[in-house]
């Protein structure tokens, strides 16, 4: 989510089965393809040794169940590179995934340090009957109840640094 394979300059590696988690003709999935094309990502399962050396590590710290199968392949995948004399960083935000490569001093960095914030979209709520009104309502007061709005993330989206 918000993280562009176009954009970064090092070389990057991700596992095939990567593709089952892309929504078919996203930004996303049509960018990943670009990528894959283009040569700026490269393909590449783990070999199955490194692999059981992760699902053992995992579950030995209790991180096994969180990890899904993309998860142990990403990180069994920046294990094998590393032990081929590469310095692999994971792009993870997900915490299991971070804890596993500490175990195995690997680096890894989410998407906020790479500069990928989120945008906020606020939304005016009514905490008596509960109705919405756009950011952009003028009214203090809720129209159908009268109790004073208030005001929360409705929901959020990656956004640039820069934008
Ligand atoms: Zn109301």
């Amino acid at each position: 989510m918000g993280y562009d394979p176009l954009l970064i300059n090092e070389n990057q590696y991700t596992t095939p089965s990567i593709m089952h988690e892309l929504e078919y003709e996203t930004t996303v999935s049509l960018r990943f393809k670009v990528a894959v094309e283009t040569g700026k990502i490269i393909l590449k399962y783990p070999s199955e040794k490194f692999l059981k050396q992760i699902v053992k590590l995992a579950s030995k710290i209790g991180d096994l169940l969180s990890l899904s199968d993309v998860d142990k392949e990403v990180l069994a995948l920046a294990l094998e590179l590393s032990e081929r004399a590469h310095s692999p960083i994971i792009v993870s935000d997900d915490y299991s995934v971070q804890n596993v490569a500490d175990q195995l001093n690997i680096k890894y960095v989410s998407l906020t340090n790479l500069g990928i914030r989120y945008r906020f979209h606020w939304v005016l709520y009514c905490s008596g009957c509960h109705r919405k009104f756009p950011p952009t309502h003028s009214q203090k007061k809720c129209s159908t109840c009268g109790t004073t709005l208030k005001r929360r993330v409705d929901k959020k989206t990656p956004s640039r640094q820069n934008d």
